[in-house]
């Protein structure tokens, strides 16, 4: 696995490779039937928890229809507070500003919190151009970065590793990267947690530059917040002179009273812990208080395109908890890295084609990496439709038509390989308006069923090939209807 998702292969080919990996199958199957059992638990303690998962998406849908207002209030106070505030349209402004803003500083390394949004935009790989150093500080980033992997989990980045292979990339590649692994370290979650302790440490202690994401951003104060469980986070918000937080638009709330409401969703959702360990805040500079310089990067990058989509926009919710991938039948085998992009599973199989546009392979593939069980919907916080989603995806994909790409609105012809899907439809569209043509059909079919291939020929063939073809019947429902009732189907019908 390369540092990149550039270039990845369609879902199918990617999760076909994922599934015969029994290793990492177990691996996943382990960690996501644990972490899901825990929050169903955490959740079942709140007797309003419905009530609570209906504010969390009804703040999220009220301040996304008013977002140019609260990005506004967010950007004046956050300058009011000593902060200064850059607008990135895409992932290479949002790149050539942070470059710029650590060139400055004349420092080659930075210290990284966990941060989704340079995932994205691929920010470490810019920085490395610009021969600028990044190194990860969660320790699940950590071990991502130190193996040359890729993220396959929203909150546990490292999920498709066990505790055999993180000693074996600690052993192998940390003094590459500062302090080397301590001599005989073993498979121990404490020997494991504290080499990465002294690992870190050091970081902390000499980075100038640190670079953030954020969970949320409170539009009247201009506070940023990160939530997470290990403190490396405030490590790294805290003690370099410099800070630059790279976030989404999407992560603004209007008020610390909005905030509440995600603080209690948040963490019950995705570590089924009642609060976070570390919840930690900052507003603009504080003279002789953590860092002196404060940036905030404000990301577009697709958002304001799916904004502007009446089904799709409801994605933009999403407060990044990975409830929906721990109970997704589809992620469970597949594993993360099939999605191709940071943010895999259903939230990523609705958000990646949103933000990147329907065009490419695998983009096209995603919406249909799914079985539509609707479990993902069941335990999302913020009650994303995301089947609905996907489904008007699939929708997009097929048919083409119109998308709002950076502000124009275009008609996309529909994704190579699915002209053979869309000629079958309307192809079932006039058997279905010309029931006379359907009745004949139907027969023939019944008249040649012990002929008919068990695998279809063709482009037919890679959807008969992982499925059982349906038996024909001797006799259709209509003809069975006219035989026993005596009346054709149209007529029996209270239609
Ligand atoms: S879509 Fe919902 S369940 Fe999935 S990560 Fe986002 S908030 Fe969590």
């Amino acid at each position: 696995m390369s540092g990149t998702y550039l270039g990845m292969p369609a879902f199918p080919r990617a999760a076909a490779a994922a599934t015969r990996d029994s290793r990492l199958r177990a691996n996943l199957r382990h960690a996501t039937h644990t972490i899901r059992d825990k929050r169903a638990k955490a959740v079942a303690e709140l007797d309003d928890w419905d009530r609570l998962r209906a504010a969390g998406a009804a703040v999220k849908d009220r301040t996304l229809r008013h977002l140019d207002h609260y990005l506004e209030q967010l950007e004046t106070a956050v300058t009011d507070a000593g902060g200064q505030v850059h607008w990135a349209a895409d992932a290479d402004e949002a790149n050539r500003i942070v470059t710029r803003l650590v060139r400055e500083t004349g420092e080659t390394e930075v210290v990284k919190v966990k941060s989704m949004a340079t995932q994205e935009i691929g920010l470490n790989e810019a920085l490395a151009e610009a021969g600028i150093r990044a190194y990860e500080t969660d320790l699940a980033e950590l071990i991502v970065q130190l193996g040359r992997d890729l993220p396959s989990h929203i909150l546990v980045p490292a999920i498709h590793r066990n505790r055999s292979e993180i000693r074996d990339i600690f052993r192998r590649e940390m003094a590459s990267w500062g302090r080397a692994a301590p001599e005989g370290l073993s498979d121990s979650p404490a020997e494991l947690a504290e080499a990465a302790r002294l690992h870190l440490r050091e970081k902390f202690l000499t980075a100038k530059v640190g670079i953030s994401g954020a969970n949320f951003m409170v539009a009247e104060s201009g506070t940023l917040v990160v939530v997470e469980s290990e403190g490396n986070g405030r490590m790294c918000l805290t003690l370099p002179e410099t800070l630059i937080s790279v976030v989404g638009i999407e992560k603004t709330v209007p008020t610390w009273q909005d905030l509440e409401v995600y603080l209690q969703l948040l963490p019950r959702s995705s570590t089924a812990e009642r609060m976070n360990p570390y919840t930690s805040t900052w507003t603009g500079t504080t003279d002789g208080d953590g860092p002196r310089t404060f940036h905030l990067v404000l990301l577009d990058n697709g958002r304001t395109d799916t904004l502007a989509d009446t089904v799709g926009r409801q994605a933009l919710r999403c407060i990044r908890c990975s409830a929906c991938l721990n109970v997704c039948p589809v992620y469970e085998r597949a594993g993360g890295h099939a999605y191709g992009s940071p943010y895999p599973g259903p939230i990523g199989a609705i958000l990646t084609p949103q933000f990147r546009g329907t065009e490419g392979t695998l983009e096209a593939s995603l919406p249909y990496a799914s079985s539509l069980c609707g479990a993902c919907y069941e335990v999302c916080p913020v009650a994303i439709d995301i089947p609905e989603v996907l489904v008007h995806l699939r929708e997009r994909v097929v048919e083409g038509g119109p998308v709002v790409r950076n502000g124009v609105r275009t008609v996309l012809r529909p994704a190579r390989g699915h002209a053979a899907e869309r000629a079958a439809m309307r192809a079932a569209g006039w058997a279905f308006d010309h029931p006379d043509a359907l009745r004949r059909g139907m027969r023939l079919a019944a008249r040649t069923r012990r002929l008919h291939p068990r695998r279809l020929p063709g482009p037919g063939r890679a959807w008969s090939d992982t499925r059982e073809l349906p038996a024909v019947p001797a006799e259709s429902f209509r003809d069975w209807w006219q035989r026993t009732r005596g009346t054709s189907g149209r007529e029996g019908s209270a239609e």
